[in-house]
């Protein structure tokens, strides 16, 4: 296990506790003395994804990760939200019982939670899942999200602009007028 600070590869475990179907460790970096914590599971048994060409690839909950990071970015969502959501389709998903799943049922899982969950990251993930390959796409899974879900965003999520920020946007608009 590197260490995030300082790459180095030596570390003590300075405290261990279960967690849920994991263990924690607590770490010490042997090198800067930085503390940083790691998680261990067990990997229940191989799922593959069967991807758009018909290729198998092993699950990779890092990818599914790091799609769904990218597509928070920057969202005001609290500290964890997105490993929580991961832990949770990926317990869906081994849950199933099924040694291969389709890469595209994955994405809709995916969108599901996200749908639920704050739709700025939902309208990013489908642009880059579903290919959007223009504006037009873009609008049309924006208003289908209007028309299933309102303008209202999910509880929880914070608004894009503050109320602030409205309220000069919209002083600017009259202004030009
Ligand atoms: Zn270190």
């Amino acid at each position: 296990m590197r260490c995030p600070y300082c790459g180095d590869t030596e570390s003590k475990v300075i405290d261990s506790r279960s967690v849920g179907d994991g263990i924690r460790r607590r770490r010490q970096c042997l090198g800067c003395a930085t503390r940083f914590t790691t998680y261990e599971r067990l990997q229940s048994r191989n799922l593959f994804v069967i991807k758009k060409d018909a290729r198998r690839e092993e699950f990779n909950r890092d990818k599914l990760l790091g799609g769904i990071r990218k597509a928070c970015e920057k969202r005001p969502l609290p500290t964890g939200t997105i490993d929580k959501l991961v832990d949770n389709i990926e317990t869906e998903l081994y849950r199933l019982g099924k040694a291969e799943i389709p890469s595209s049922a994955i994405g809709d899982i995916v969108m599901e939670r996200l749908e639920e969950l704050d739709h700025i990251a939902y309208i990013r993930f489908a642009s880059v899942y579903r290919e959007f390959t223009g504006i037009v796409a873009l609008k049309e899974a924006v208003d289908t999200l209007l028309d299933t879900k309102g303008e209202a965003p999910p509880a929880g999520q914070l608004p894009l602009l503050s109320q602030e920020e409205l309220t000069i946007l919209g002083q600017r608009r009259r202004r030009r007028k």
